[in-house]
């Protein structure tokens, strides 16, 4: 929307106020007149200080040849207004002639009719200004659908053909081939409706586009379009409830209203779940906005005729909260998954990415796909943005594999903060991140190591960075109870270096404990617990990444899970302590190169470790 129509309201409000002065304006410009009696009038007139008087109706106005003290309050007045009584008075127009006044005789009907007019226009603006805004609020006319300013500025919805400025095809949707195949079936039918429609069969009409954010359900929805060539309608769901009562489900029929009339088309709803939630759990008891624009949306898709070649697709990463009523037969009833992309994938999209931009021939997108696992498609997207803004930033003509690692730790930590760090806390730093890195060369399952920095990045005072080899679906007890020790071994160095621990391990704790109840209540890997689920509630299906473990269980079997939990962090503890002591000179050295250079690479890092002969280390059990 652009900005001028968002003030379009504001500009009729005051033109009207300007109005409203300027006519108010007028009339204190008049002369000041008395209000007199009839009476006081034919006075006036007998001592002859009346030279002229105008008669429009009932109503009698004159000047005075001077001013006299009038009206209520006696103040001197040079023209006075009197009323002509209702039965003719015959003196009248005797005294007249004979005083010799001059007597102008309006034209009442007309003149009358000016007054009125002039008296109402105020309120003529302000009623048509009030009814403009009503129109387009409620029922969307006025130039069809989204074409008017005023309309817009409380519609906020962007319910017109949304035309992307360049034409988005399945080329453009990297990876996700199952709900490319299952989304390009519809291609040929929005291509020509009438060729399936011959032969009675029913394609589907709403299609639900579900996974986490940023998986590309919006690109996929605008590739169908722009492979089908159809006008294409986006809307967020979260757009139908955010100004006025009654408005979402007015919206909710123009939309689909506009899309039946230019048939063939693709209507494509964002966050579905903003509106699509069970109904009867909102706050206004049941007949809230939210559930009026939901049953608007469900009966709209009730509505469709057969011949009508209009497909809805929505998104959600809400699945498990939407209301059954939207994915019923007829409605929703096409489920299209989305997943993070794999390494392949990762691949596949950064390469989509980078199609515009030069890269440096150190650049390896195979490795910056292998470095960036849970990263969604448009994290992957704004990975290459960042990377070529920190190469633009340094003036350089090509992005550099250091210009990615660098907008990888941006995106995954922060960006880097200037901090004064005395040199007592660079050393316990140091100290901290070094365990963790040692721990990570020796653990026999940890991912390798890529680089540990004491530079601040984010909330995160320093960071020893692994990346995995491959992506991992599954997680073995062995990999985790090394990630346990892992996540343990910095406190562990600053307690056999130092001498003492600091809070700096606080976040360690907090994720080896989480992690410690979810291999405990989850994944049945303590003996005394076994394989029960131990979970409460429901883990949301995508976003579900806190492995917290809220307790629905009895008092008893609480004690074994912290009994359970706390053995196996104390394990833990105990390896990544034995790996220390076992490596003490080693961790020295990397303790002092990273002080020196507070950033080490995979290599350094190799040099530091790699000189000392590997002392042997526990297997995890
Ligand atoms: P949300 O749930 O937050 O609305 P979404 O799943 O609709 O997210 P999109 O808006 O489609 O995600 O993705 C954002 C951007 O990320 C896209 O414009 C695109 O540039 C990029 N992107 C996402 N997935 C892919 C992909 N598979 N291939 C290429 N680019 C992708």
């Amino acid at each position: 929307m652009t900005n001028w129509r968002r003030w379009l309201p504001l500009t009729a409000l005051l033109l009207l106020l300007l109005a409203l002065l300027a006519l108010g304006g007028l009339d204190r410009k008049a002369p000041a007149v008395g209000e007199i009696p009839y009476s006081t009038f034919k006075s006036l007139i007998e001592k002859a200080l009346v030279p002229d008087i105008r008669i429009e109706g009932s109503q009698v106005t004159g000047t005075l040849r001077e001013p006299q003290p009038l009206g209520p309050a006696a103040a001197m007045v040079g023209r006075f207004r009197t009323r002509l009584p209702p039965i003719a008075d015959p003196e009248l127009m005797p005294l007249l002639e004979r005083q010799k006044v001059a007597i102008d005789v309006a034209d009442d009907g007309t003149d009358g009719w000016g007054r009125i007019l002039a008296s109402l226009l105020p309120w003529l603006l302000f009623l048509g200004v009030y009814a403009f805004l009503w129109r387009r609020l409620y029922t969307g006319v006025a130039g069809g659908l989204g074409q008017g300013g005023l309309g817009n500025f409380l519609d906020g919805s962007r319910t017109e053909e949304t035309r992307p400025a360049r034409k988005v095809t399945f080329a453009d949707v990297a990876g996700q081939d199952n709900a490319k195949r299952e989304v390009s079936e519809l291609v040929e039918y929005l291509k020509e409706p009438a060729r399936f429609q011959r032969l009675g069969a029913e394609v589907p009409h709403g299609i639900l586009l579900m996974g986490p954010p940023g998986t590309g359900k919006t690109l996929l929805a605008r590739a169908l379009a722009g492979e089908a060539e159809v006008p294409f309608y986006s809307t967020s769901a979260s757009e139908f409830i955010e100004v006025y009562v009654g408005v979402g489900a007015s919206r909710v029929r123009r939309m689909f209203d506009e899309a039946k009339r230019r048939a063939p088309s693709i209507i494509f709803i964002d966050e579905l779940d903003a509106v699509g939630r069970l109904r009867g759990s909102g706050f206004g008891g049941g007949h809230d906005e939210r559930e009026q624009t939901l049953n608007q949306i469900l009966a709209e898709m009730d509505g469709f005729a057969g011949h009508e070649a209009v497909i809805v697709l929505a998104a959600t990463n809400r699945p498990d909260v939407l209301d059954p009523a939207l994915l019923r037969p007829g409605r929703f009833d096409r489920h299209v998954t989305l997943d993070l992309p794999d390494r392949k994938a990762r691949e596949e999209i950064l390469q989509v990415h980078v199609r515009k931009v030069p890269l440096a021939a150190d650049v390896n997108l195979s490795a910056v796909a292998a470095g960036t696992p849970g990263f969604s498609g448009a994290d992957l997207k704004n990975l290459v943005n960042e990377a070529a803004i920190q190469a633009a930033r340094e003036s350089g003509e090509k992005v550099a594999a250091r210009h990615f690692d660098d907008a990888r730790d941006k995106i995954m930590m922060g960006t880097v903060r200037t901090l004064a760090i005395q040199p007592d806390e660079k050393h316990r730093l140091a100290v901290h991140e070094a365990g963790h890195t040692l721990a990570a060369f020796h653990l026999p399952t940890a991912d390798p190591i890529h680089k540990v920095t004491i530079i601040p990045r984010g909330r995160a005072l320093g960071m020893t960075q692994q990346l995995p080899e491959a992506d991992r679906h599954t997680l073995p007890e062995d990999y985790l109870r090394d990630r346990l020790a892992l996540m343990l071994a910095g406190r562990a160095a600053e307690r056999e270096l130092i001498g003492n621990v600091s809070s700096g391990a606080d976040d360690d704790i907090r994720q080896a404990t989480a992690l410690a109840r979810a291999m405990v209540g989850r994944w049945g890997m303590a003996k005394e617990v076994g394989p029960v689920d131990l979970r409460d509630g429901e883990e949301h299906p995508f976003l579900g990444r806190e492995m917290a473990l809220p307790r629905r269980f009895s008092e008893r079997m609480a004690d074994v899970v912290d009994d359970a939990v706390r053995r196996l962090l104390l394990e833990a503890e105990e390896r990544s302590v034995a790996i220390i002591r076992a490596n003490r000179a080693a961790l020295e050295r990397l303790v002092a190169a990273l002080e020196e250079h507070e950033l080490l690479e995979r290599e350094a890092i190799a040099r530091c470790l790699g000189a000392m002969p590997l002392a042997p280390v526990a297997a995890a059990g």
